[in-house]
């Protein structure tokens, strides 16, 4: 082949990269391209803080390509008119991407199939998000597997890393013309949260400096609000900056070297790597969660909470400390721990009674890491709504959770300052009628125990009314 248009997306790295490699070793001159999106049509689905890493992550990938005789052609609109139009003007015979498992990004690869169909382009899709794809962890009749546990148990008898892919030098065609590189003023956006740092060599040595440092103690630390023992990989995931598959190989490597206790934790973190891909399957099988409760029995139910109480929700004004901190963290750096997201997730969806897709949305909006598989499957999970959904009437009390993931109450200090001088017991119990925490700081919006009967009787009736 003469020359092949590589499309990236959320495989921003040259390592590993199976599409970049697959082109690299058939076509004597690649292109690989990125599309800026428009930005209006996905308002809803990103925000500053993922741009600002986008736009940092594309800079690091056209240095890396021109370190291997490559660079990165950017152009901006509608994908498929954007490929569709460097087709021709390169006169490419093939076009390579690395299969998206959303619906928005499955759409363009089927237009761009018939494309190629008509057109005589070789149009080649390449298995590199997950370990396995839709049909390989499939239960024995065939369907798609609903819930976690047996699925986690098909995935773990097929895993198998795989070799890394050998990339050549490329060569690129130098008359082909490039937009700049997007800043965070192409989408007329404000300058972001302070984000990590961007880009594959970044995303290198935090996987690095976790798997000697974090890996042998990853399962007790992962709950603890205050202390950094997870990875911080999701965001490097989502942008395709590490292949999953070089990361679940060094993991296993490490694995072999610890003691037992080491290993039990290595296979902890493997298992997140699974729930990572099990939401991605679901939304794989099941695009309608976008849109719709996973659970039948919950479709179409009513959220009779108040609107004002989104505002204070998002703001962290709700006079429950970990809520409060835990909210604003994300506002000020774009992430949030896994423990918080829950409790913050139910606090909305059954402390407020208000409904999921608002939570959804506006951390997709705030979130570096923001996927909208393991977003939309940790929104409908708190919930109760979603797959493998913790029964309903399974609801974290805020201030349990506090004394639980944050006994010294440092993570509520450093987020809610107006806390600072406050005995830590006391964000672990709810102050007496009318109280407050602090004479700059709000009494609690609701009666964590009056809320909890309120969701578990709406839930309830919901539930029976559809059955
Ligand atoms: P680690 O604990 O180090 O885990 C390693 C990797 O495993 C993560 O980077 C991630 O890729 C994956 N992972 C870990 N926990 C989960 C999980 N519960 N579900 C799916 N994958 C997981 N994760 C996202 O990547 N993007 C999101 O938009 C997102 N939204 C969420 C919303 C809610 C309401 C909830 C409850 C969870 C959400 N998660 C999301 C999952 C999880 O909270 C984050 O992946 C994790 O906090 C990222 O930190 P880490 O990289 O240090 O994780």
């Amino acid at each position: 082949m003469k020359t092949a248009i590589v499309w990236l997306r959320r495989d921003l790295r040259v390592t590993d990269n199976v599409a970049l490699t697959t082109a690299a070793a058939r076509a004597e001159n690649v292109v690989p391209v990125y599309v800026v999106s428009t930005w209006r049509e996905f308002h809803r689905w990103t925000g500053a803080n993922r741009q600002h890493f986008l736009c940092g992550c594309l800079t690091s990938l056209d240095q890396n390509l021109r370190t291997i005789g490559g660079r990165l052609i950017v152009r901006r609109g509608r994908a498929i008119d954007e490929l569709q139009k460097l087709a021709v003007e390169t006169r490419a015979q093939g076009l390579f991407f690395n299969r998206d498992p959303d619906p928005f990004g499955r759409r363009i690869e089927d237009e761009l199939t018939s494309f190629g169909r008509d057109t005589g382009l070789e149009v080649v899709g390449c298995k590199d998000v997950s370990i396995h794809e839709k049909d390989e962890v499939v239960a024995s009749s065939g369907e798609p597997f609903r819930v976690f546990t047996p699925y986690a148990r098909a995935w773990t008898k097929l895993a198998k890393a795989g070799a890394k892919g050998r990339l050549r030098k490329l060569r690129s065609i130098e008359s082909i013309s490039s937009l700049p590189l997007p800043t965070l003023e192409t989408w007329g956006l404000k300058p972001a949260a302070d984000v990590l740092e961007a880009g594959e060599k970044a995303a290198r040595s935090r996987m690095k400096a976790f798997l000697e440092g974090g890996l042998a103690g990853y399962g007790p630390g992962r709950d603890a609000l205050a202390q950094p023992f997870t990875s911080r990989l999701s965001q490097d995931l989502r942008f395709g900056l590490l292949s999953i598959r070089e990361l679940l190989r060094k993991c296993q490597e490490r694995e072999a070297d610890l003691s037992a206790n080491g290993r039990k934790n290595a296979q902890k973190f493997i298992g997140e790597l699974i729930w990572r891909e099990f939401y991605l399957n679901i939304l794989w099988h099941f695009p309608e969660v976008l849109e719709m409760e996973f659970n039948p029995k919950f479709r179409g139910m009513n959220w009779p909470g108040k609107q004002e109480n989104f505002e204070l929700w998002r703001t962290g004004e709700t006079g429950f400390p970990i809520v409060d901190a835990a909210m604003r963290q994300l506002n000020q750096t774009g992430f949030m721990p896994n423990r918080a997201r829950m409790i913050v997730a139910m606090f909305l969806t059954k402390d407020l009674l208000l409904d999921w897709r608002l939570g959804e949305s506006y951390f997709m909006q705030k979130l570096t890491d923001g996927e909208i598989a393991s977003n939309n499957g940790g929104w409908q999970w708190s919930a109760g709504t979603g797959a493998d959904a913790a029964p309903y009437f399974r609801i974290l009390n805020p201030w349990t959770q506090t004394s639980r993931h944050d006994p010294a109450g440092d993570y509520v200090k450093r987020w809610v300052p107006e806390l600072r001088d406050v005995p830590p017991a006391k964000f672990a119990e709810p102050p007496g009628a009318d109280q407050r925490l602090a004479k700059n700081y709000p009494a609690p919006i609701v009666d964590h125990a009056q809320a909890r009967e309120r969701a578990l009787e709406l839930f309830g009736s919901y539930k029976a009314k559809k059955n």
